[in-house]
């Protein structure tokens, strides 16, 4: 048996970046990650908006400055349209901030992650391998892998995303409510230029967001009904192009693919309890938020940014397993990721709830945009400011 103070089951965003928090603490570190991250051939469907909140926690961590720039676009400006007139603009110069948020590849961070991962002194990596029996014991957690490797810690952390193995293992519950929809996302590059902005439309078939990327370049995320998601997936190339542009009423001129279509189901997951005696949840393992705020792994940073500064300053001789402790960390997360998972749940069905709602979810945006003290709230909000 090879023991540790710590075992991360899962090394993607979030726990890669929390084994990489961990880095100058004292503590023995295991990571079990079943296939480390590749960077594909051209541009990743997948990408992120990253708060302001979370690049200074990248920061922190040392992963930002890494990061390829050339890859990268700042949030300037956000438009959000109604279905029905109404219309929200945030700009980062009207809020007194130099931008309201990054995006960036999804691959460009995990790579990033997995390389310092590689280098560091304190961790020992498991990959590709894969947990296969959890045994919870008075003084630790032991963890037996598939090829028949066992590892024992006084805490495991499960980092293994949204159908957890670890949270499953331990018996956490997790609500989970499928939307019916999925996340259709694709990269194109654009005739016209988006000038950093980011542009979200709520339409009566669901959210479509366009996304700044360098260049004359931008991504989408598209959450729509199933039967429509796999429909758009279906379209030859030029057809897609033509729906996506006219969707987004032409703002960007002319589209052309980039990287074809993927669809991602989409399902809202509480988690009431995310820890127990010697484990801890972070991440997808612990939450699910429909995309339309761009807020999931932006929730992970700071579950890890949490965990991590409650277990670097633990003291040697107290037990990092203890219940006690680990609930500090789950109180600490529990109030944002309700509210974000309730905002985000409740903006979706407002804009889901037919005809009668229309003219007032559209004046509400008007009212809001005309509010600079509102707009103002809501943009320290989203900037992770409060
Ligand atoms: C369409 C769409 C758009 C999104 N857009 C945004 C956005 O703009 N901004 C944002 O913040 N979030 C966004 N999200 C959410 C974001 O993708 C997730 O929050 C994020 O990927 C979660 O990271 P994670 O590390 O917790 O989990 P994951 O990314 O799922 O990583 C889990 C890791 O664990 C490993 N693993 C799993 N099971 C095992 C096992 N049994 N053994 C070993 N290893 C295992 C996996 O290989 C993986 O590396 C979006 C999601 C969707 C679907």
């Amino acid at each position: 048996m090879q023991h540790f103070d710590l075992i991360i089951v899962g090394g993607g965003l979030a726990g890669a970046s929390l084994a990489l928090a961990l880095r100058d603490s004292r503590l023995r570190i295991a990571l079990v990650e079943s296939r480390p991250p590749v960077v594909p051939a051209g541009w990743d469907a997948r990408i992120y908006a990253i708060s302001p909140a979370n690049v200074a926690f990248l920061e922190a961590l040392g992963a930002w400055k890494h990061l390829n720039a050339q890859r990268m676009a700042p949030i300037r400006h956000m438009q959000i349209f109604g279905d029905a007139g109404g219309r929200l603009n945030f700009s980062a110069y009207d809020s007194g901030v130099p931008e309201l948020g990054w995006i960036l590849e999804s691959s460009l961070m995990a790579c990033e992650f997995w390389e310092s991962a590689k280098r560091q002194a304190n961790l020992t990596l498991f990959c590709p391998a894969a947990p296969g029996a959890l045994e919870f014991r008075h003084d630790a957690a032991v963890l037996r892998l598939q090829d028949g490797t066992v590892l024992s810690a006084r805490l495991l952390v499960g980092a293994d995303g949204r159908d957890s193995w670890t949270r499953q293992a331990a018996g956490l519950a997790a609500i989970n409510t499928p939307y019916g929809e999925k996340g259709v996302v694709a990269n194109f590059t654009t005739t016209l230029a988006h000038r950093n902005t980011a542009w979200q439309w709520f339409r009566d078939d669901g959210v479509l967001a366009y996304l700044p990327l360098p260049g004359n370049r931008m991504s989408i995320v598209w959450s729509t009904p199933d039967e429509q998601a796999d429909a758009l997936c279906a379209l030859p190339p030029v057809a897609f192009c033509e729906t996506v542009s006219a969707a987004g009423e032409g703002v960007l001129g002319g589209l052309e693919l980039l990287t074809p279509p993927a669809a991602f189901p989409l399902r809202l997951m509480r988690v009431p309890e995310t820890v127990a005696p010697r484990l801890a949840l972070v991440g997808d393992a612990a939450h699910g938020i429909h995309p339309l705020s761009g807020h999931g792994i932006n929730l992970g940073f700071q579950d890890v940014k949490e965990l991590a500064s409650l277990l670097a300053a633990t003291p040697p001789w107290q037990d990092l397993g203890d219940v006690r402790l680990l609930r500090r960390y789950q109180r600490a997360r529990r109030e944002e990721t309700l509210l974000l998972q309730g905002a985000t749940d409740g903006l979706r069905r407002l804009f889901k709830s037919g005809a009668a709602m229309g003219p007032l979810r559209n004046v509400g945006l008007n009212l809001t945009n005309g509010l600079p003290f509102v707009k103002n709230a809501l943009v320290r909000y989203a900037l992770g400011a409060f």
